[in-house]
């Protein structure tokens, strides 16, 4: 990529960012469409986050993406805020528009996306259960329940957060939800009922990817579609555990590829090369997986 006096600049504020793999996805995808754009790393420390976002107007930026630790801080410096991430209460993407600063939350619709487009899911109706309650399993629970699911079962390590986040689902978009810890027999009644079973804790991450899964996957019937979150490595032991079982899977990857996707779709109007996009992450971590 040349860097000439038209480049316009896209970024990543979080802190850390240097394992990120978003410079290399939305480069790729620029590079595409021969864009004269490039998507540059920032590490934005949490006091730093009021100038940073501010940087994006007075430098002409084009928009950001939004990581840990400031997603949900974000929400306060920008100048709207689209309905989805308000409900979440976490930005993962800003556009520029002409100096207006506008949040938007591509994860839970990444993630909606992939199941979709990879495995042919209509979440309309369906009943799901969801383990964790993080950032990651409260964009996936509002997405879920935006799109018309028929129950939500959250479940935790901490039963709290899980009763919180099922609440505030249930409050904000009248899905039927129930919160509770981790223990075998309430989850194993879910999953009787169930079509899709999502992880969403680190549980099973590179390079602890050997870690028992949080569910016995014994526990799964062969008719739940089951998916990961965890993109690394893209076949977890749950991932494994449940195609033994005869279920169907679905990686994480496919919600990173996507969320992605959506958030250069935003910035440029133009469809993503999604496939593009995927193979240079498959390659990115198949070379990280043989060091
Ligand atoms: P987070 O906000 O820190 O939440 C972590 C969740 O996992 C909490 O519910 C936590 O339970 C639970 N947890 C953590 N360690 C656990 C353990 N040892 N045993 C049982 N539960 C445990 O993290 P996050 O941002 O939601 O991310 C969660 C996962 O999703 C990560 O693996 C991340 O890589 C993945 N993710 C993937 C994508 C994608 O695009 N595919 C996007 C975002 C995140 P407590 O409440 O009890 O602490």
């Amino acid at each position: 990529m040349v860097i000439t006096g038209k480049t316009r600049v896209y970024g990543l504020f979080g802190d850390p960012v240097g394992h990120s793999l978003s410079p290399l996805m939305q480069n790729t995808a620029f590079a595409f469409y021969d864009f004269p754009c490039c998507y540059v790393p920032f590490q934005v420390k949490r006091e730093d986050l009021s100038v940073a976002v501010a940087s994006i107007r007075a430098l002409g930026m084009g928009g950001v993406n939004i990581t840990i630790p400031h997603k949900e801080k974000v929400l306060a410096h920008l100048d709207q805020v689209d309905k989805e991430a308000e409900l979440i209460g976490a930005v993962n993407t800003v556009v520029n528009r002409d100096g207006l600063l506008v949040g938007y939350n591509t994860d839970g619709a990444g993630f909606i996306r992939s199941l979709q487009e990879e495995a042919g899911f209509d979440p309309e109706g369906k009943k799901v259960v969801l383990l964790g309650a993080g950032g990651a399993a409260r964009a996936v629970a509002f997405a879920l329940a935006l799109r018309g699911i028929g129950f939500l079962w959250i479940f935790n390590r901490t039963p709290a957060r899980a009763q919180l986040l099922a609440q505030d689902v249930a409050e904000k978009t009248g899905c039927q939800t129930i919160g509770a810890g981790l223990e075998a027999e309430l989850v194993r009644n879910a999953l009787e009922q169930a079509q899709l079973l999502v992880h969403a804790s680190p549980v099973g991450m590179y390079p602890h990817h050997d870690e028992e899964p949080l569910i016995d996957p014994l526990l799964l019937p062969p008719e739940v579609l089951v998916c990961d979150l965890v993109y690394n490595p893209p076949r977890t032991r749950l991932l494994s555990g449940a195609a033994e079982r005869g279920c169907r899977v679905l990686s994480g990857l496919g919600m990173l590829v996507y969320q992605g996707a959506l958030a250069f779709e935003l910035w440029t109007g133009k469809k993503a090369p999604v496939s593009l996009m995927r193979s240079v992450l498959e390659e990115q971590l198949s070379r990280q997986a043989s060091r």
